[in-house]
């Protein structure tokens, strides 16, 4: 689950971490209300989205030459007319495709005067099991250009978790970043702070682009972007709190809400499977079969009629759906229950996609008996191979 920048910078600043003073906004007037708490002069509006890239970003309805998502304002009105040409517009990034995201939220901030940029993120390793720690000079920007261009200028290295944090890993972080004195001593200090925030929260990935180095001497967390695990998401009800459905694809919030594992893809068949093994492999064939899968779903062990039909009308909300294939297992979940389920959840769509069905596991000659005697046009097959390319036929048939 990931969550937006200034609701990061909460998060942080609770675990004692300094970012610059700063208040979210759903209005124009919340905007200038809230750059008023803020002493000035210098304020920054910057768009709430979840995808980065939004201060080079551009605004779909408004010109080639106004500015992005994150801008300066030297006074109030500045902020008044920030914020009124942000909101309700659609930003697009380098992070949104080219559909771009509706600015619903803005978040107002202290203006810093920034001596230096650097990048500094952490996130789990799944290589190694271990929290990584990714650090480099060179901030601001893309990390992955920097990855592709000057590999040599990221350093990167974990804790070992039966050891933690030590002293040394907070060194080796300001070493990467070459910094002296007592900016230094700030760098070993907030990389234990964000260790320790980072396993608090079951986080998964914070990335701070840019952390920055202020004219003042102080480093400083000048953007953050946080994501945490959702399978720890029970033992953090104020960060699921925090989550912002309008930021997600509809399809998958409604997934979720039925306990469906589903994630949309960009081929045209789609598919319902139980099992993510068997789903993973059910898109493999499909591609195989010379097609592509619309979607990942999971519908579970326990399928129920209303959790297949949720499924099919979760599948066929995508526009780009032109077949379905249904592949189930039936093990603790007897065949002839799922084709009853699959021929009421098919009517009650009206399901007008070819649709194959492959099922196997017990009382699987009642199930394929259901399927056949249902009336509707349901292609049965025998096995996995079967399946795939019968609905890829059936696709090319209908086109
Ligand atoms: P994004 O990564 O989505 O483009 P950032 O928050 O990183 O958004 O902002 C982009 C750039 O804008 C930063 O690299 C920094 O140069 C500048 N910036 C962001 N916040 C501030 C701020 N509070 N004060 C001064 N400059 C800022
Ligand atoms: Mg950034």
């Amino acid at each position: 689950m990931n969550v937006h920048e200034y609701q990061a910078k909460e998060l942080l600043a609770q675990h004692g971490i300094a970012v610059p003073a700063g208040h979210a906004a759903l209005s124009v007037e919340e905007a200038v209300e809230a750059a008023k708490k803020l002493p000035g002069p210098l304020y920054v509006v910057k768009a709430q989205i979840h995808a980065g890239g939004r201060g080079k970003g551009k605004f779909k309805e408004l010109g080639a030459d106004a500015k992005g998502g994150v801008r300066l304002a030297k006074s109030l009105d500045e902020v008044k007319d920030h914020a009124e040409e942000m909101l309700g517009n659609t930003l697009v990034t380098i992070q949104t495709g080219d559909a771009g995201k509706q600015v619903n939220r803005l978040y107002i901030t202290d203006g810093v005067d920034i001596a230096k940029e650097y990048y500094l993120s952490l996130l789990v390793d799944r290589a190694t099991g271990r929290v990584a720690f990714v650090v480099s000079t060179e901030g601001g920007m893309d990390i992955e250009t920097v990855a592709h261009d000057t590999p040599e200028l990221i350093t990167t290295f974990s804790v070992d978790p039966a050891q933690g944090f030590q002293p040394h890993h907070g060194r080796a972080v300001a070493f990467a970043l070459k910094l002296t004195g007592d900016l230094n001593k700030q760098a070993q200090k907030l990389a234990k702070q964000l260790y320790d925030a980072f396993l608090a929260t079951d986080c998964e990935m914070l990335e701070i682009n840019p952390l920055v180095e202020s004219e003042d001497g102080k480093l400083l967390v000048l953007d953050a972007k946080m994501s945490f695990d959702g399978n720890a998401l029970y033992r953090h009800k104020d960060i699921e709190a925090l989550r912002d459905e309008t930021e997600e694809d509809p399809a998958e919030v409604e997934a979720s809400e039925y306990d469906l594992a589903y994630i949309k893809l960009d081929g045209n068949i789609g598919c319902m499977v139980n099992g993510a093994g068997l789903a993973m492999a059910t898109m493999d064939i499909i591609k195989l079969n010379g097609a592509f899968p619309a979607n990942f779903l999971d519908v579970g062990g326990g399928a129920t009629t209303e959790k297949v039909t949720a499924a099919f009308k979760i599948i066929l909300k995508d526009p780009a759906v032109e077949g379905i294939l249904v592949n189930i297992f039936g093990g603790i979940m007897k065949c002839d229950v799922i084709a009853n389920g699959i021929v009421q959840a098919a009517k009650d769509v009206n399901l007008q996609v070819p649709l194959v069905v492959r099922l196997e596991g017990t009382n699987v000659a009642e199930g394929k008996a259901i399927l056949n005697n249902s009336g509707l046009a349901i292609v049965s097959a025998d096995n996995l191979g079967d399946a795939a390319q019968k609905i890829v036929a059936e696709v090319k048939k209908a086109a």
